[in-house]
C-alpha cells in the first residue's frame, strides 16, 4: 500500500441534518469553492452541448464533468499539453472533474477486454489494439489538469450474477488504486478519488470501503451503480457505504441525476452526483420542473405562452435583467427543427438541477430537510401519495422520514 498522499482540497462540514444522514459542506478545490451537496453536469466533448462557458457559469455551475476518453482521443494528449490543459482549452475558469476513461471504453466499445494490466480495446479510429492502464489514465488526467481525477476501476454491472467475477473486479479496483496513487504526478494540485466497488453485495462493499479508506484519498466515490439495479438495492448500497466512510471527506455517487434519486441519496449521506440525463433529455424536448418532467413537443404546448417553468430563475425563463422569458410555445415550435430549442432547455434543466441542490443545501443548514423532502415529493406527484415510489418511501424510513405520515 502506498503512503498517504497530499490533498488539494479542503472539506468544511457546515451542517448535519438532525434526522437523516444529510450533510451540507463547502468543498474548496483548486479552482474555487463549491457548495455541497452538488449536482455536476456532464460536458462530454469539453463543452456542455450547445452552451458557452459563460452560459454554464450563469447556471451557477462551479464544477462540471469532462470525459477523459473523449478528450484523450480528441484533441489528444499532445494538444492538451501544448494548450495547458482542459480549463484553458474550454475557457472554463471553474472546477472540472474527469472520469478515468475506463467506463466509457467498456460501455462504448464492445471489444473492450479487462486484464490485470488494464483495459484492452480496439481504437475506434483505425482498429489498432490499445491498452488503457491505471498509469495511462492518470497521466491523461494529469495532462487534462482536472481538479478531481478518478482512479481507473474494474466496473461490472451490479446485476451481474457472477459473484467470483464481482469479487475479482472489486479486489482489482483496490490494486489499481495503488497503481493510480503511485502514478499520480500532481497530488498537490489535483485530487484523486477512489471508487468503491462490490456490486449489490453489502459485505463486499463493506470490505471494499475498508480497503479504500485505508488508502486515504482526498475524496471517495461509490461506483458501479445506476446500471439497472432495483432502486431499493441502490439505496442499500449507498447507505451501507456512507455509514462506513469518514465524515470529513466528500462522498460522490457516480451516474445519478433524477431529482428523486438525488434528494434520497443526500438523505442517505451522499454529497456529489453527476449524470448526462438533464442535458440529454433536453434534446428530446423534456423540461425538468418542480412538478415533474414535461415534454414540450406535445401539441398542447403549441399555444402555451407561459414560461417553461413559472418562477424559475434561469436565463431562459427569467423575465428580469438578462432574462429571455422564453415561452413553452416557442420551445414547442423550435423543438422539431432548431437546435436552439435544445440549447435553451439545456440551460433550464441544468439550472433546475442546481437550484434543486441549492434548496436541498439550504434546508439542511436550516435543519428542515425532512419537511423539504415531504414538500418535494408532494410537488413531484401533485400531492398524490399513492404515486410516491415505494423504494423512496422505504429508503427515507430508514433515516427517520415518513413520507406517508
Ligand atoms: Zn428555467
Amino acid at each position: 500500500m502506498p503512503k498517504s498522499m497530499p490533498s488539494a482540497l479542503k472539506f468544511d462540514l457546515i451542517a448535519r441534518c438532525s434526522t437523516t444522514k444529510a450533510r451540507a459542506a463547502v468543498l474548496t478545490l483548486p479552482h474555487g469553492p463549491v457548495l455541497l451537496p452538488i449536482f455536476m453536469p456532464v460536458a462530454t466533448q469539453g463543452s456542455l452541448k450547445g452552451l458557452t462557458p459563460q452560459q454554464l457559469e450563469d447556471t451557477g455551475c462551479r464544477l462540471c464533468l469532462n470525459n477523459t476518453y473523449h478528450l484523450g482521443l480528441k484533441p489528444g494528449q499532445e494538444v492538451l499539453d501544448t494548450v495547458g490543459g482542459a480549463h484553458k482549452l474550454q475557457g472554463w475558469k471553474h472546477n472540472i472533474l474527469t472520469d478515468s476513461g475506463g467506463f466509457q471504453m467498456v460501455s462504448l466499445l464492445k471489444l473492450a477486454n479487462i486484464t490485470e494490466e488494464g483495459v484492452r480495446f480496439l481504437s475506434p479510429h483505425d482498429g489498432s489494439p490499445m491498452l488503457l492502464t491505471p498509469e495511462h489514465s492518470i497521466a491523461l488526467q494529469n495532462t487534462i489538469g482536472s481538479d478531481i481525477i478518478m482512479q481507473l476501476d474494474d466496473v461490472l454491472v451490479t446485476t451481474s450474477p457472477d459473484t467470483k467475477r464481482m469479487r475479482e473486479a472489486m479486489e482489482r479496483s483496490v490494486r489499481w488504486l495503488d497503481r493510480c496513487v503511485n502514478a499520480h504526478a500532481n497530488p498537490t494540485t489535483q485530487n484523486l478519488f477512489c471508487i468503491i466497488q462490490g456490486g449489490l453485495d453489502l459485505e463486499m462493499r463493506t470490505e471494499c470501503c475498508k480497503e479504500m479508506i485505508a488508502r486515504d484519498t482526498p475524496g471517495i466515490a461509490i461506483g458501479g451503480l445506476s446500471g439497472g439495479e432495483a432502486k431499493s438495492d441502490f439505496c442499500r448500497v449507498v447507505s451501507t457505504c456512507t455509514s462506513l466512510l469518514p465524515e470529513k471527506k466528500p462522498r460522490y455517487v457516480m451516474g445519478i441525476g433524477y431529482p428523486e434519486d438525488l434528494v434520497v441519496s443526500v438523505a442517505l449521506g451522499a454529497d456529489m452526483f453527476d449524470c448526462v440525463w438533464p442535458t440529454r433529455t433536453a434534446r428530446f424536448g423534456n423540461a425538468i420542473t418542480k412538478y415533474g418532467m414535461i415534454n414540450l413537443r406535445h401539441a398542447k404546448y403549441a399555444n402555451d405562452f407561459g414560461t417553461v417553468e413559472d418562477g424559475c430563475g434561469c436565463m431562459c425563463c427569467r423575465t428580469g435583467e438578462g432574462g429571455l422569458n422564453i415561452t413553452k410555445a416557442f420551445i414547442h415550435h423550435l423543438a422539431a427543427k432548431e437546435t436552439v430549442g435544445a440549447h435553451l432547455l439545456t440551460i433550464h434543466n441544468v439550472w433546475s438541477q442546481l437550484a434543486l441542490m441549492r434548496g436541498v443545501r439550504n434546508a439542511i443548514i436550516d435543519d428542515k430537510y425532512p419537511s423539504f423532502l415531504k414538500q418535494f415529493f408532494s410537488d413531484q406527484h401533485r400531492g398524490d401519495k399513492s404515486k410516491y415510489p415505494d423504494w423512496a418511501v422505504e429508503a427515507l424510513l430508514t433515516v427517520g422520514v415518513d413520507l406517508m405520515a
